[in-house]
């Protein structure tokens, strides 16, 4: 259904903007912060199937709240997750702040 994939569109680049804007070097508050953003959008995103699959990747792949590029590089990785389910391309961790943060160089 289309409303799973505008839902989509919208909450990853919400969920890559929070890694871009997230500090390189948070405090233990603002990693608990967030950490516990992760788990409760987990269980509160409105694609259950989706939600699901969620949280078995969470379950797998502890949330790296440790630094912002950390986390970029653990959600880049659930959304590849994603995309592999689907049969999209991967995208390439290593670049997803010139996607997200910086600016594509080229
Ligand atoms: P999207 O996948 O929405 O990506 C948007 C943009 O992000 C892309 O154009 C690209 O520039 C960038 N991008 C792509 N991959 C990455 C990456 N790995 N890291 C950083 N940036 C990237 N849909 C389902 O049908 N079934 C599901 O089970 C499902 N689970 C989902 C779980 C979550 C947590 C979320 C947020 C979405 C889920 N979706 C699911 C929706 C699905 O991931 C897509 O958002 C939707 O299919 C629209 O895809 P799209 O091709 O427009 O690009």
């Amino acid at each position: 259904p289309p409303d799973v994939e505008a839902l989509g569109r919208g909450t990853w680049t919400l969920l890559h903007s929070i890694a871009a804007s997230y500090p390189e070097s948070p405090s233990m508050s603002q990693q608990s912060d967030l950490l516990s953003f992760v788990k409760l959008f987990s269980k509160l995103y409105p694609c259950w199937v989706c939600a699901e699959d969620f949280r078995t990747y969470i379950g797998r792949e502890v949330p790296k709240v440790e630094s912002r590029d950390n986390f970029g590089k653990w959600l880049c990785g659930a959304h590849n997750d994603v995309n592999r389910k689907l049969g999209k391309p991967e995208f390439d961790c290593s670049r997803w702040q010139e996607r997200w943060r910086t600016g594509w160089k080229d």
